[in-house]
């Protein structure tokens, strides 16, 4: 295995806080990871400690299986060999695109230089704007200029901080998966901070969820959203609701929804559960359970609904665009599981 990154147990403190507290986390060569989670949970500390910016109290970063930090060592950021991208991507505004983008390889000779540029002008696909000033560039534009800026010096690792923040929430998506395809082409290995799932399901291969200071699951898109590991996981990433489940005398699980057919997960887990139902494990069913509408969420292609059962418990139900039922209207649902996640019920406190 190609470690270009390796972070052993590590933990950083500002004072007496402790804001990461004990992250194992890798990155092969030329994969795009991203951490994940709410403000304040600690990326960008991280990715902060990563660069060489913030001492670690414990543990160890390794880049390129050499270590560069551990407690009471720290190697520079400018002998990392990493490039960076921040929240507002800000260009140079008095040089041209073709000088933001030299900036960096300064001292490689003219010729070396100028081929290097141009090559990142066609990698980002804007081959004809180095003699044009970053005002005259749409915001999107600006972006990938300043990404090629950030990889001419052809950087180990790249770190991008909420690299979208300051776009159009409509045009996020499109430039995370227009970045990734730029990163791959590029073969750079990089790690993304965010805490918007769109912008992390659209660039990453693999996603760390973080939660005060520590990693919660490490796993791919797909699988976050279908198991993921505890509650925290699954309220954070997409949307789902949790029905209470009890095992009938013959052992098999019982919902209001039916029974649950015990699918991809062995169910060793005893006591009061619930099981996450996504609003795709939702079907109508002519024989099934009455439910009544009581909201939706009209969003074009389709339509998401909150449904209340008999006992008030809400569930959700994706369909559709022209499923249309009014609110108060009464639907027969059932389930269809191709997995079960279950939850141990909270003790109550
Ligand atoms: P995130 O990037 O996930 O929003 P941060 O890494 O910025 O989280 O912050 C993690 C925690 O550390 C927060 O509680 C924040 O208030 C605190 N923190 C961040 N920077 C400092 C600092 N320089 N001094 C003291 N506390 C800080």
């Amino acid at each position: 295995m190609n470690k270009l990154l390796e972070l052993n147990d590590v933990h950083i403190a500002y004072e007496n806080t402790e804001v990461v507290k004990g992250v194992t986390y890798d990155l092969q060569a030329g994969e795009i990871g991203c951490l994940l989670g709410p403000s304040g949970c600690g990326k960008t500390t991280l990715l902060r400690a990563i660069a060489g910016f913030e001492p670690i109290r414990a543990g160890s970063i390794d880049l390129k299986q050499s270590t560069v930090s551990r407690p009471g060592k720290i190697l520079a950021p400018e002998q990392r060999h990493i490039g960076m991208v921040f929240q507002d991507f800000a260009l140079f505004p008095h040089l041209n695109v073709a000088d933001n983008i030299g900036f960096g390889i300064a001292d490689r000779p003219g010729k070396e230089r100028r081929k290097r540029i141009e090559s990142l002008l066609r990698l980002v696909e804007l081959p004809d704007a180095g003699s044009l000033f970053p005002h005259q560039l749409s915001g999107g534009q600006q972006q990938r200029i300043a990404l090629a800026r950030a990889l001419a010096p052809e950087p180990s690792l790249l770190l991008m901080d909420e690299p979208f923040s300051s776009m159009d929430v409509d045009l996020r998506e499109s430039l995370a998966r227009e970045v990734r395809e730029i990163l791959k082409r590029e073969g750079t290995t990089a790690l993304l901070v965010t805490h918007d799932q769109h912008e992390a399901f659209a660039m990453a291969d693999r996603i760390a969820v973080m939660q005060t200071g520590l990693i919660q699951q490490w796993d791919t898109a797909f699988n976050l959203y279908h198991t993921p590991a505890n509650r925290f996981v699954a309220g954070f990433i997409g949307q789902g609701a949790l029905l209470p489940v009890v095992r009938d005398n013959r052992g098999r699980l019982i919902s209001e929804l039916g029974p649950i057919p015990v699918v991809g997960t062995e169910v060793s887990k005893t006591g009061n559960m619930e099981i996450l139902l996504r609003p795709d494990d939702v079907v109508r069913q002519p024989d099934g359970v009455t439910t009544q509408v009581i909201g939706k969420a009209f969003r074009g292609a389709d339509i998401l609904y909150r449904l209340r059962l008999q006992s008030g418990t809400e569930i959700l139900y994706i369909t559709h665009g022209r499923d249309n039922f009014p609110l108060g209207e009464t639907l027969s649902v059932g389930l269809d599981l191709d997995h079960t996640v279950l939850f141990p019920v909270a003790e109550s406190v």
